[in-house]
């Protein structure tokens, strides 16, 4: 079904070294508009690295990436520009603790510049939407963790970035409110996003039913469209 839908993503043979450490080994992959794509594999096996070279925070030493056509393995590319479509959610919440709950969200916003009646009128909404509508004022120290990521996960899709991109999003929560965070993810990307995300969360993987991409030691081992870890042999 997904692979009728646009290309969103394209890697091909993308390499990351650490000096002698080969990380990625030759990546290539597609991903369409409307996927959820679970990676995972192994701690060190590259999912972080290969998560955040799609966002250049990582620059691979080869290969390209393409972003709704554009390579953003370019030097030339303004990839302030791509990132502004690029929304990211990491196991941290990375939240501004001096901040309210509210400020996080808005302050995504303000960055790329949005006006002030739009900021006004989406962080609401946004912050409705991942079940924080009423904690606006508090301050990250007093929201649980899985309140943390929800804020995170407000400010990562304030400016509705086509791609949510999580980089083990469940990882610091506990089974249940992991589980949560799953399906405020899955409410995500029936809105309309793009979810790639990193994840340890064996059980939640194999409810979820979505494309598994197995990564070990740099390389795509396997690509399931509708997998689970159950699957693997
Ligand atoms: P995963 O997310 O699957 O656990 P990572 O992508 O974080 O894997 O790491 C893969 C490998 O890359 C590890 O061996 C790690 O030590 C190495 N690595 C990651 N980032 C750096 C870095 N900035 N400098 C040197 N080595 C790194
Ligand atoms: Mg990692």
């Amino acid at each position: 079904m997904t692979t009728n839908e646009k290309v969103l993503i394209k890697v091909e043979n993308l390499q990351k070294s650490f000096e002698d450490n080969k990380v990625l080994d030759g990546i290539s992959t597609e991903i369409h508009q409307g996927e959820v794509v679970a990676v995972i594999g192994p701690s060190g096996s590259g999912k972080s690295t290969f998560l955040r070279s799609l966002n250049r925070l990582e620059i691979p030493t080869g290969g390209k990436i393409y972003f709704e056509g554009v390579d953003i393995t370019a030097p030339e590319t303004d990839i302030d520009h791509v990132r502004q479509k690029i929304g990211m959610a990491f196991q941290q919440f990375n939240l501004l603790n001096s901040k309210t709950v509210y400020e996080n969200v808005a302050f995504a916003m303000r960055v790329i510049e949005a006006p002030g009646r739009i900021i006004r009128r989406n962080v609401p909404a946004v912050l409705s939407l991942v079940g924080l509508g009423q904690k606006g004022r508090s301050y990250p120290n007093q929201l649980s963790g899985g309140e943390q990521q929800r804020t995170a996960l407000a400010r990562a899709i304030a400016n509705n970035p086509p791609i949510l991109i999580c980089d083990e999003p469940t990882g610091n929560l506990d089974p249940e409110t992991a589980y949560g965070i799953m399906k405020l993810l899955d409410d995500i990307n029936k809105r309309g996003t793009t979810i790639v995300m990193a994840t340890h969360a064996r059980d939640i993987v194999d409810a979820m039913q979505k494309r598994v991409v197995t990564l070990h030691k740099g390389h795509i081992i396997r690509d399931i469209e509708k997998g689970g870890y159950s699957d693997e042999a």
